[in-house]
Protein backbone atom coordinates (compact mmCIF):
# COMPACT_ATOMS: atom_id res chain seq x y z
CA UNK A 1 0.00 0.00 0.00
CA UNK A 2 2.83 2.48 0.50
CA UNK A 3 3.98 2.22 -3.15
CA UNK A 4 -0.18 2.96 -3.67
CA UNK A 5 0.35 6.06 -1.12
CA UNK A 6 3.27 7.25 -2.84
CA UNK A 7 1.92 6.90 -6.57
CA UNK A 8 -1.10 9.14 -5.27
CA UNK A 9 0.57 11.51 -3.68
CA UNK A 10 2.61 12.10 -6.82
CA UNK A 11 -0.71 12.53 -9.06
CA UNK A 12 -1.80 15.07 -6.57
CA UNK A 13 1.39 17.43 -6.38
CA UNK A 14 0.66 17.49 -10.31
CA UNK A 15 -3.14 17.50 -10.27
CA UNK A 16 -3.27 21.61 -11.16
CA UNK A 17 -1.19 21.58 -13.93
CA UNK A 18 -2.54 18.35 -15.63
CA UNK A 19 -5.88 20.21 -15.19
CA UNK A 20 -4.82 23.37 -16.83
CA UNK A 21 -3.84 20.96 -19.83
CA UNK A 22 -6.56 19.91 -20.52
CA UNK A 23 -8.34 23.27 -19.94
CA UNK A 24 -6.24 24.52 -22.82
CA UNK A 25 -6.74 21.77 -24.95
CA UNK A 26 -10.51 22.30 -24.21
CA UNK A 27 -9.58 25.24 -25.71
CA UNK A 28 -8.29 24.39 -29.07
CA UNK A 29 -10.82 21.98 -30.16
CA UNK A 30 -9.62 19.70 -33.30
CA UNK A 31 -10.59 16.58 -35.13
CA UNK A 32 -9.16 13.34 -36.98
CA UNK A 33 -5.56 14.35 -37.57
CA UNK A 34 -5.45 17.70 -37.68
CA UNK A 35 -4.45 18.02 -33.56
CA UNK A 36 -1.04 20.17 -34.08
CA UNK A 37 -1.67 22.11 -31.01
CA UNK A 38 -2.94 20.09 -29.01
CA UNK A 39 0.46 17.29 -29.93
CA UNK A 40 2.40 20.54 -29.13
CA UNK A 41 0.71 21.05 -25.70
CA UNK A 42 1.54 17.35 -25.09
CA UNK A 43 4.43 16.91 -26.24
CA UNK A 44 5.82 20.15 -24.21
CA UNK A 45 4.54 18.58 -21.19
CA UNK A 46 6.07 15.54 -21.48
CA UNK A 47 9.86 17.04 -22.43
CA UNK A 48 8.73 19.21 -18.90
CA UNK A 49 8.18 16.18 -16.80
CA UNK A 50 11.62 15.11 -17.83
CA UNK A 51 10.17 12.15 -20.67
CA UNK A 52 12.21 10.94 -23.45
CA UNK A 53 10.32 12.20 -26.37
CA UNK A 54 9.90 10.74 -29.76
CA UNK A 55 7.41 12.68 -32.32
CA UNK A 56 5.88 11.72 -35.96
CA UNK A 57 5.12 7.96 -34.06
CA UNK A 58 3.90 5.54 -36.94
CA UNK A 59 4.80 8.94 -39.60
CA UNK A 60 2.12 10.48 -37.92
CA UNK A 61 2.60 14.17 -36.88
CA UNK A 62 -0.13 14.40 -34.38
CA UNK A 63 0.94 11.14 -33.05
CA UNK A 64 3.84 11.57 -29.85
CA UNK A 65 5.18 9.21 -27.23
CA UNK A 66 7.36 9.69 -24.24
CA UNK A 67 9.21 7.07 -22.31
CA UNK A 68 11.26 7.24 -18.82
CA UNK A 69 12.48 4.50 -16.68
CA UNK A 70 15.26 1.89 -17.34
CA UNK A 71 14.86 -1.60 -18.20
CA UNK A 72 12.40 -3.70 -16.66
CA UNK A 73 8.60 -4.18 -18.30
CA UNK A 74 7.32 -1.80 -20.52
CA UNK A 75 3.64 0.37 -19.63
CA UNK A 76 2.09 1.91 -21.99
CA UNK A 77 -0.95 4.38 -20.66
CA UNK A 78 -2.80 5.68 -23.83
CA UNK A 79 -4.16 9.33 -23.96
CA UNK A 80 -6.19 10.76 -26.94
CA UNK A 81 -6.87 14.39 -27.35
CA UNK A 82 -8.91 14.99 -30.78
CA UNK A 83 -12.74 16.40 -30.50
CA UNK A 84 -15.51 16.19 -32.72
CA UNK A 85 -17.29 18.89 -35.19
CA UNK A 86 -20.63 20.18 -34.22
CA UNK A 87 -20.68 20.11 -30.66
CA UNK A 88 -19.01 23.28 -30.03
CA UNK A 89 -20.40 24.15 -26.11
CA UNK A 90 -19.47 27.50 -24.01
CA UNK A 91 -18.01 25.62 -20.61
CA UNK A 92 -20.45 25.43 -17.16
CA UNK A 93 -23.63 26.72 -19.15
CA UNK A 94 -26.71 24.16 -19.03
CA UNK A 95 -28.10 25.20 -22.31
CA UNK A 96 -26.81 24.92 -25.91
CA UNK A 97 -24.87 27.48 -26.27
CA UNK A 98 -22.25 27.38 -29.28
CA UNK A 99 -18.70 29.13 -29.38
CA UNK A 100 -17.83 30.84 -31.86
CA UNK A 101 -15.50 29.83 -34.33
CA UNK A 102 -15.40 26.53 -36.54
CA UNK A 103 -18.66 24.43 -34.32
CA UNK A 104 -15.70 21.99 -33.21
CA UNK A 105 -15.30 21.16 -29.59
CA UNK A 106 -14.69 18.36 -26.90
CA UNK A 107 -17.58 16.95 -27.05
CA UNK A 108 -15.99 13.15 -26.40
CA UNK A 109 -14.15 14.40 -23.71
CA UNK A 110 -10.71 13.77 -24.62
CA UNK A 111 -9.25 16.91 -23.33
CA UNK A 112 -9.41 15.05 -20.11
CA UNK A 113 -8.30 11.69 -21.71
CA UNK A 114 -5.31 12.83 -22.71
CA UNK A 115 -4.25 14.97 -20.02
CA UNK A 116 -5.20 12.36 -17.05
CA UNK A 117 -3.27 9.97 -18.92
CA UNK A 118 0.12 11.75 -19.32
CA UNK A 119 -0.37 12.52 -15.52
CA UNK A 120 -0.67 9.43 -14.63
CA UNK A 121 2.52 8.37 -16.40
CA UNK A 122 4.38 11.79 -14.80
CA UNK A 123 3.49 9.93 -11.26
CA UNK A 124 4.45 6.44 -12.46
CA UNK A 125 8.17 7.74 -13.58
CA UNK A 126 8.81 9.45 -10.18
CA UNK A 127 7.29 6.74 -8.57
CA UNK A 128 9.70 4.50 -10.43
CA UNK A 129 12.62 6.83 -9.88
CA UNK A 130 12.23 7.15 -5.78
CA UNK A 131 11.49 3.49 -5.72
CA UNK A 132 14.76 2.41 -7.78
CA UNK A 133 12.96 0.08 -9.54
CA UNK A 134 13.73 -1.44 -13.00
CA UNK A 135 10.31 -0.81 -14.95
CA UNK A 136 9.78 2.00 -17.90
CA UNK A 137 6.66 3.60 -18.30
CA UNK A 138 5.28 5.36 -21.98
CA UNK A 139 2.61 7.94 -22.75
CA UNK A 140 0.78 7.63 -26.27
CA UNK A 141 -0.56 10.46 -27.45
CA UNK A 142 -2.53 9.53 -30.05
CA UNK A 143 -4.52 11.42 -32.29
CA UNK A 144 -7.99 10.90 -34.41
CA UNK A 145 -10.10 8.13 -32.29
CA UNK A 146 -12.66 9.72 -33.20
CA UNK A 147 -12.98 8.20 -37.26
CA UNK A 148 -9.37 8.31 -38.10
CA UNK A 149 -8.38 4.35 -36.87
CA UNK A 150 -4.91 6.23 -35.46
CA UNK A 151 -4.05 3.58 -32.80
CA UNK A 152 -5.09 1.04 -35.69
CA UNK A 153 -2.06 2.02 -38.20
CA UNK A 154 0.63 3.01 -34.75
CA UNK A 155 -0.11 -0.65 -33.76
CA UNK A 156 0.30 -1.86 -37.73
CA UNK A 157 3.04 0.14 -37.60
CA UNK A 158 4.87 -1.65 -34.69
CA UNK A 159 4.66 1.52 -32.21
CA UNK A 160 3.82 -0.99 -29.28
CA UNK A 161 6.27 -3.43 -29.78
CA UNK A 162 8.03 -4.46 -26.64
CA UNK A 163 5.17 -3.22 -24.40
CA UNK A 164 4.00 -5.35 -21.90
CA UNK A 165 0.68 -3.80 -20.31
CA UNK A 166 -1.50 -1.23 -21.94
CA UNK A 167 -3.89 1.07 -19.27
CA UNK A 168 -6.11 3.49 -20.86
CA UNK A 169 -9.53 4.89 -20.04
CA UNK A 170 -12.65 7.36 -20.79
CA UNK A 171 -14.25 10.22 -19.41
CA UNK A 172 -17.71 8.43 -18.65
CA UNK A 173 -20.84 8.78 -16.38
CA UNK A 174 -20.03 6.05 -13.80
CA UNK A 175 -17.06 4.09 -12.05
CA UNK A 176 -16.18 1.20 -13.03
CA UNK A 177 -13.78 -1.25 -15.18
CA UNK A 178 -14.75 -0.71 -18.97
CA UNK A 179 -16.33 -4.32 -20.12
CA UNK A 180 -14.10 -5.27 -23.49
CA UNK A 181 -17.44 -5.08 -25.36
CA UNK A 182 -16.69 -3.26 -29.08
CA UNK A 183 -17.62 -3.94 -32.36
CA UNK A 184 -14.57 -4.40 -35.09
CA UNK A 185 -15.59 -1.70 -38.05
CA UNK A 186 -14.44 -1.03 -41.57
CA UNK A 187 -15.27 1.86 -43.07
CA UNK A 188 -15.24 0.74 -46.82
CA UNK A 189 -16.13 2.92 -49.97
CA UNK A 190 -17.25 1.46 -53.58
CA UNK A 191 -16.69 3.95 -56.20
CA UNK A 192 -18.89 3.20 -59.62
CA UNK A 193 -18.13 4.34 -62.88
CA UNK A 194 -19.80 3.60 -65.94
CA UNK A 195 -20.94 6.13 -69.06
CA UNK A 196 -22.98 9.32 -69.53
CA UNK A 197 -25.73 9.25 -71.87
CA UNK A 198 -28.72 11.88 -72.84
CA UNK A 199 -31.24 10.25 -70.48
CA UNK A 200 -34.19 10.77 -72.60
CA UNK A 201 -32.17 10.39 -75.81
CA UNK A 202 -30.09 8.12 -76.32
CA UNK A 203 -30.89 6.25 -72.61
CA UNK A 204 -29.39 2.64 -74.14
CA UNK A 205 -25.94 4.07 -74.19
CA UNK A 206 -25.82 5.25 -70.80
CA UNK A 207 -24.45 2.95 -67.99
CA UNK A 208 -25.54 4.41 -64.78
CA UNK A 209 -23.16 4.74 -61.88
CA UNK A 210 -26.52 5.44 -59.49
CA UNK A 211 -28.04 2.66 -60.50
CA UNK A 212 -25.31 0.68 -59.00
CA UNK A 213 -25.19 1.82 -55.68
CA UNK A 214 -28.76 1.63 -55.35
CA UNK A 215 -28.52 -2.05 -56.63
CA UNK A 216 -25.67 -2.70 -53.88
CA UNK A 217 -27.70 -0.59 -51.27
CA UNK A 218 -30.60 -2.99 -51.89
CA UNK A 219 -28.77 -6.25 -52.19
CA UNK A 220 -27.04 -5.31 -48.73
CA UNK A 221 -30.37 -4.93 -47.27
CA UNK A 222 -31.36 -8.48 -48.22
CA UNK A 223 -27.80 -9.50 -46.82
CA UNK A 224 -28.51 -7.93 -43.36
CA UNK A 225 -31.10 -10.96 -42.58
CA UNK A 226 -28.24 -13.74 -42.92
CA UNK A 227 -25.65 -12.17 -41.07
CA UNK A 228 -24.46 -12.87 -37.66
CA UNK A 229 -26.92 -10.80 -35.16
CA UNK A 230 -24.37 -8.58 -33.60
CA UNK A 231 -23.08 -7.47 -37.13
CA UNK A 232 -23.89 -3.92 -38.20
CA UNK A 233 -24.06 -2.79 -41.94
CA UNK A 234 -24.47 1.17 -41.98
CA UNK A 235 -23.69 3.55 -45.53
CA UNK A 236 -23.41 6.95 -46.55
CA UNK A 237 -23.63 8.67 -50.24
CA UNK A 238 -20.28 10.10 -50.94
CA UNK A 239 -21.51 11.22 -54.72
CA UNK A 240 -25.00 10.24 -56.09
CA UNK A 241 -23.93 11.20 -59.62
CA UNK A 242 -25.01 15.07 -59.97
CA UNK A 243 -28.10 17.12 -59.90
CA UNK A 244 -29.45 16.32 -63.52
CA UNK A 245 -32.45 13.76 -64.21
CA UNK A 246 -31.40 14.04 -67.54
CA UNK A 247 -27.82 12.58 -67.26
CA UNK A 248 -27.11 9.34 -66.53
CA UNK A 249 -24.94 9.14 -64.05
CA UNK A 250 -22.12 7.92 -65.00
CA UNK A 251 -20.04 8.30 -61.49
CA UNK A 252 -21.50 7.66 -57.98
CA UNK A 253 -19.81 6.23 -54.62
CA UNK A 254 -20.95 4.84 -51.42
CA UNK A 255 -19.21 4.62 -48.49
CA UNK A 256 -20.38 1.99 -45.85
CA UNK A 257 -19.43 0.92 -41.97
CA UNK A 258 -19.13 -2.82 -41.92
CA UNK A 259 -19.38 -4.42 -38.00
CA UNK A 260 -19.38 -7.45 -36.08
CA UNK A 261 -18.64 -8.77 -32.90
CA UNK A 262 -15.35 -10.08 -33.76
CA UNK A 263 -12.09 -8.75 -36.48
CA UNK A 264 -12.14 -12.00 -38.47
CA UNK A 265 -16.11 -12.05 -38.32
CA UNK A 266 -15.53 -8.76 -39.97
CA UNK A 267 -13.18 -9.70 -42.87
CA UNK A 268 -15.75 -12.51 -43.75
CA UNK A 269 -18.70 -10.06 -43.79
CA UNK A 270 -16.40 -7.64 -45.83
CA UNK A 271 -16.07 -9.93 -48.35
CA UNK A 272 -19.71 -10.76 -48.77
CA UNK A 273 -20.35 -7.14 -48.58
CA UNK A 274 -18.04 -6.98 -51.77
CA UNK A 275 -19.62 -9.63 -53.43
CA UNK A 276 -22.90 -7.93 -53.45
CA UNK A 277 -21.04 -4.67 -54.59
CA UNK A 278 -19.68 -6.72 -57.59
CA UNK A 279 -22.85 -7.92 -58.27
CA UNK A 280 -24.10 -4.47 -58.81
CA UNK A 281 -21.33 -3.73 -61.12
CA UNK A 282 -21.60 -6.83 -63.45
CA UNK A 283 -25.70 -6.11 -63.48
CA UNK A 284 -25.22 -2.32 -64.54
CA UNK A 285 -22.26 -2.57 -66.72
CA UNK A 286 -20.16 -0.37 -64.77
CA UNK A 287 -16.34 -0.79 -63.43
CA UNK A 288 -15.96 -0.69 -59.68
CA UNK A 289 -12.80 -0.21 -56.95
CA UNK A 290 -13.04 -0.71 -53.61
CA UNK A 291 -11.05 1.14 -50.79
CA UNK A 292 -10.74 0.76 -47.27
CA UNK A 293 -10.45 4.25 -45.70
CA UNK A 294 -9.82 3.04 -41.75
CA UNK A 295 -10.51 -0.08 -39.81
CA UNK A 296 -10.67 -1.31 -36.09
CA UNK A 297 -10.25 -4.52 -34.16
CA UNK A 298 -12.58 -5.40 -31.36
CA UNK A 299 -11.58 -4.92 -27.77
CA UNK A 300 -9.84 -8.28 -26.43
CA UNK A 301 -10.82 -8.05 -22.21
CA UNK A 302 -8.11 -9.26 -19.97
CA UNK A 303 -9.18 -10.59 -17.01
CA UNK A 304 -6.19 -10.43 -14.47
CA UNK A 305 -5.88 -6.70 -15.92
CA UNK A 306 -9.22 -6.10 -14.93
CA UNK A 307 -9.50 -7.55 -11.64
CA UNK A 308 -6.40 -5.66 -10.85
CA UNK A 309 -8.07 -2.35 -11.56
CA UNK A 310 -11.27 -3.18 -10.14
CA UNK A 311 -9.08 -3.47 -6.64
CA UNK A 312 -7.57 -0.19 -7.05
CA UNK A 313 -10.84 0.99 -7.82
CA UNK A 314 -12.40 -0.66 -4.65
CA UNK A 315 -9.67 0.69 -2.52
CA UNK A 316 -9.71 4.43 -3.84
CA UNK A 317 -13.59 4.54 -3.19
CA UNK A 318 -15.30 7.05 -5.82
CA UNK A 319 -14.34 10.45 -7.17
CA UNK A 320 -15.27 13.08 -4.03
CA UNK A 321 -17.71 15.40 -5.96
CA UNK A 322 -18.93 18.32 -3.52
CA UNK A 323 -22.22 20.37 -3.60
CA UNK A 324 -22.05 22.69 -6.48
CA UNK A 325 -20.46 19.40 -8.54
CA UNK A 326 -23.96 18.01 -7.98
CA UNK A 327 -26.00 21.20 -8.53
CA UNK A 328 -24.29 21.58 -11.91
CA UNK A 329 -24.75 18.05 -12.76
CA UNK A 330 -28.27 18.47 -11.77
CA UNK A 331 -29.10 21.74 -14.40
CA UNK A 332 -27.54 19.58 -16.90
CA UNK A 333 -29.78 16.15 -16.50
CA UNK A 334 -33.08 19.00 -16.61
CA UNK A 335 -31.69 19.06 -20.26
CA UNK A 336 -32.09 15.56 -20.41
CA UNK A 337 -34.88 13.23 -21.49
CA UNK A 338 -35.97 10.19 -18.96
CA UNK A 339 -34.70 8.17 -21.83
CA UNK A 340 -31.55 9.33 -21.74
CA UNK A 341 -31.10 9.21 -17.97
CA UNK A 342 -32.50 5.06 -17.79
CA UNK A 343 -30.31 3.84 -21.02
CA UNK A 344 -27.41 5.10 -18.73
CA UNK A 345 -28.44 2.80 -16.04
CA UNK A 346 -29.25 0.20 -18.22
CA UNK A 347 -25.58 0.38 -19.55
CA UNK A 348 -23.80 -0.37 -16.45
CA UNK A 349 -26.26 -2.35 -14.97
CA UNK A 350 -26.98 -0.75 -11.91
CA UNK A 351 -29.51 1.79 -10.67
CA UNK A 352 -29.37 3.05 -6.92
CA UNK A 353 -32.57 3.66 -5.35
CA UNK A 354 -32.58 7.28 -5.22
CA UNK A 355 -31.81 8.87 -8.78
CA UNK A 356 -28.31 10.71 -8.72
CA UNK A 357 -26.81 13.51 -10.84
CA UNK A 358 -23.23 12.20 -10.11
CA UNK A 359 -21.93 8.60 -9.85
CA UNK A 360 -20.94 7.77 -5.96
CA UNK A 361 -21.05 4.30 -6.18
CA UNK A 362 -18.68 1.87 -8.13
CA UNK A 363 -20.32 -0.62 -11.03
CA UNK A 364 -18.98 -4.53 -9.88
CA UNK A 365 -16.89 -5.82 -11.91
CA UNK A 366 -19.14 -8.80 -13.10
CA UNK A 367 -22.65 -6.60 -13.52
CA UNK A 368 -24.17 -7.30 -16.73
CA UNK A 369 -25.14 -4.06 -18.12
CA UNK A 370 -26.52 -3.52 -21.97
CA UNK A 371 -24.21 -4.28 -24.22
CA UNK A 372 -21.63 -1.46 -26.10
CA UNK A 373 -22.28 -1.20 -29.33
CA UNK A 374 -20.20 0.98 -30.71
CA UNK A 375 -16.30 0.40 -31.68
CA UNK A 376 -12.89 1.73 -30.65
CA UNK A 377 -9.24 1.62 -31.79
CA UNK A 378 -8.30 0.58 -28.44
CA UNK A 379 -9.42 -2.82 -29.86
CA UNK A 380 -6.44 -2.98 -32.04
CA UNK A 381 -3.75 -2.25 -29.05
CA UNK A 382 -5.80 -5.12 -26.80
CA UNK A 383 -4.93 -7.52 -29.73
CA UNK A 384 -1.38 -6.67 -29.85
CA UNK A 385 -0.85 -6.21 -25.56
CA UNK A 386 -2.99 -7.16 -22.74
CA UNK A 387 -5.16 -3.94 -22.39
CA UNK A 388 -7.32 -2.77 -19.83
CA UNK A 389 -9.78 0.67 -19.78
CA UNK A 390 -11.33 2.42 -16.74
CA UNK A 391 -14.42 4.44 -16.76
CA UNK A 392 -14.56 7.51 -14.55
CA UNK A 393 -17.67 10.14 -14.14
CA UNK A 394 -16.37 13.33 -15.23
CA UNK A 395 -20.09 14.53 -16.06
CA UNK A 396 -23.56 14.08 -14.99
CA UNK A 397 -25.44 10.74 -15.18
CA UNK A 398 -26.89 10.55 -18.04
CA UNK A 399 -24.84 12.68 -20.31
CA UNK A 400 -25.39 11.33 -23.99
CA UNK A 401 -21.83 10.96 -25.53
CA UNK A 402 -21.07 13.59 -28.15
CA UNK A 403 -23.35 16.01 -27.15
CA UNK A 404 -23.43 19.52 -26.71
CA UNK A 405 -23.86 18.93 -22.83
CA UNK A 406 -20.54 17.12 -22.75
CA UNK A 407 -18.66 20.04 -23.74
CA UNK A 408 -20.17 22.14 -21.26
CA UNK A 409 -18.86 19.64 -18.78
CA UNK A 410 -15.57 19.10 -19.67
CA UNK A 411 -13.44 21.86 -18.02
CA UNK A 412 -15.36 21.87 -14.72
CA UNK A 413 -14.08 21.01 -10.85
CA UNK A 414 -16.16 18.28 -11.28
CA UNK A 415 -14.00 16.83 -14.81
CA UNK A 416 -11.04 18.36 -12.87
CA UNK A 417 -11.58 15.46 -10.12
CA UNK A 418 -12.26 12.79 -12.41
CA UNK A 419 -9.01 13.55 -14.15
CA UNK A 420 -7.29 13.19 -10.69
CA UNK A 421 -9.41 10.46 -9.64
CA UNK A 422 -8.52 8.06 -12.81
CA UNK A 423 -4.61 8.62 -12.75
CA UNK A 424 -4.86 6.94 -9.65
CA UNK A 425 -6.83 4.26 -10.51
CA UNK A 426 -4.13 3.84 -13.49
CA UNK A 427 -0.81 4.75 -11.48
CA UNK A 428 -2.20 1.93 -9.39
CA UNK A 429 -3.09 -0.81 -11.11
CA UNK A 430 0.48 0.06 -13.19
CA UNK A 431 2.29 -0.17 -9.96
CA UNK A 432 0.86 -3.85 -9.24
CA UNK A 433 2.08 -4.77 -12.98
CA UNK A 434 5.59 -3.40 -12.06
CA UNK A 435 5.89 -4.85 -8.55
CA UNK A 436 4.26 -8.20 -8.98
CA UNK A 437 5.77 -10.48 -11.51
CA UNK A 438 3.31 -13.50 -10.98
CA UNK A 439 0.81 -10.86 -12.14
CA UNK A 440 2.18 -9.85 -15.02
CA UNK A 441 3.11 -13.23 -15.89
CA UNK A 442 -1.32 -14.37 -15.36
CA UNK A 443 -1.35 -10.96 -17.70
CA UNK A 444 0.35 -13.01 -20.09
CA UNK A 445 -0.67 -15.72 -19.84
CA UNK A 446 -4.71 -14.58 -20.64
CA UNK A 447 -3.44 -12.54 -23.57
CA UNK A 448 -1.57 -15.55 -25.50
CA UNK A 449 -4.81 -17.52 -24.68
CA UNK A 450 -7.06 -15.50 -26.46
CA UNK A 451 -5.03 -14.98 -29.59
CA UNK A 452 -3.53 -18.34 -29.71
CA UNK A 453 -6.20 -19.45 -32.54
CA UNK A 454 -6.87 -15.99 -34.16
CA UNK A 455 -3.90 -13.91 -33.90
CA UNK A 456 -3.70 -10.26 -35.04
CA UNK A 457 -4.34 -9.02 -38.22
CA UNK A 458 -4.36 -5.43 -38.49
CA UNK A 459 -7.79 -4.60 -40.61
CA UNK A 460 -6.32 -1.86 -42.37
CA UNK A 461 -4.62 -3.18 -45.40
CA UNK A 462 -1.33 -2.78 -45.60
CA UNK A 463 -1.19 -0.15 -48.81
CA UNK A 464 -3.49 2.19 -46.94
CA UNK A 465 -1.71 5.35 -45.44
CA UNK A 466 -2.78 7.68 -42.00
CA UNK A 467 -5.03 10.28 -43.65
CA UNK A 468 -2.60 12.70 -42.28
CA UNK A 469 -3.76 16.24 -42.55
CA UNK A 470 -1.44 19.60 -43.06
CA UNK A 471 -0.07 21.36 -40.61
CA UNK A 472 -1.48 24.67 -40.37
CA UNK A 473 0.19 27.56 -41.61
CA UNK A 474 0.43 29.51 -38.53
CA UNK A 475 1.99 26.83 -36.71
ZN1 LIG B 1 -14.26 9.15 -26.91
Amino acid sequence: MQDKALVWKRVEEHQAEFCALSDRVWGMPEICYTEYRSVAEHSTMLRQQGFRVTENVADIPTAVMGEAGEGGPIIAILGEYDALPGLSQASGVAHYSPLPGNGQGHGCGHNLLGSAALLAATALKEWLAERGLPGRVRYYGCPAEEGGAAKSFMARAGAFDGVDVAITWHPSTQHEVAKPLSLANTRMDFFFTGRSSHAAASPHLGRSALDAVELMNVGVQYLREHVPQDSRIHYAMLDSGGIAPNVVQAKAAVRYAIRSRDVHAMFDLNERVKKVAQGAAMMTETQLEISIMSAVSNLLGNRPLEETMQRNLEALGTVPFDQADYAFAADIQATLTAEELESCYRKSGVKPAQPKALSDYIVPLDSHGEVMIGSTDVGDVSWVIPTVQAHIPTMAIGTPGHSWQLTAQGKMPAAHKGLAHVAKVMAATAVDVLTDPALLAQIKQAYAAQISEKPYKCPIPADVKPPVQPRPADL
